[in-house]
């Protein structure tokens, strides 16, 4: 796709600090570096994000994932990593095309703050919540 940013940065009309590549995926640096060694791991395919992946594409993608991720832990000496993947403009999706997120950890203040709010958990809306998802992954 021509207006792709990430489609241009595989055909190399953009440049980009890779760190990783196959015939299938990508992997270079994030220009924002969220902490130091932050990198984007892409299908060179096409795709708007996981939720309009196929079983083969999310494979393809996702296999790579640790490979990448242990060499990163070790390159940049991180204690640990988080591994995301912002889906639509809701979720903080600002590039269309599929991207997993390696942000590689260093302590408290290292300058990446993922907060959630715990609920009490009501176990038979759980139960029922469940059901529905079930039914709708065998539909
Ligand atoms: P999203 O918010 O869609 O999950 O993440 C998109 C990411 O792409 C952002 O973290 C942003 O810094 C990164 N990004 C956007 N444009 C470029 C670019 O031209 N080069 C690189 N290396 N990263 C980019
Ligand atoms: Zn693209």
């Amino acid at each position: 796709m021509d207006n792709c940013i990430f489609c241009r940065i595989v055909s190399g009309d953009i440049p980009s600090s890779k760190v990783y590549e196959d015939d299938e995926v990508l992997a270079f640096l994030d220009i924002s570096q969220a902490t130091k060694g932050h990198t984007l791991v892409i299908p060179k395919q096409h795709v708007r994000n996981v939720l309009e992946m196929d079983e083969d594409a999310a494979s393809t993608v996702f296999s790579r994932v640790p490979k990448i991720a242990r060499a990163l832990k070790k390159a940049t000496g991180a204690s640990g990593m988080n591994i995301i993947a912002n889906n639509e403009e809701i979720a903080g999706q600002t590039v269309f095309h599929a991207h997993i997120h390696l942000v590689p950890r260093y302590g408290d203040k290292d300058g990446l703050a993922i907060s959630y709010t715990e609920h009490e958990p009501d176990f038979e809306a759980l139960a029922k919540l469940a059901e529905t998802i079930k039914k709708e992954i065998s539909a």
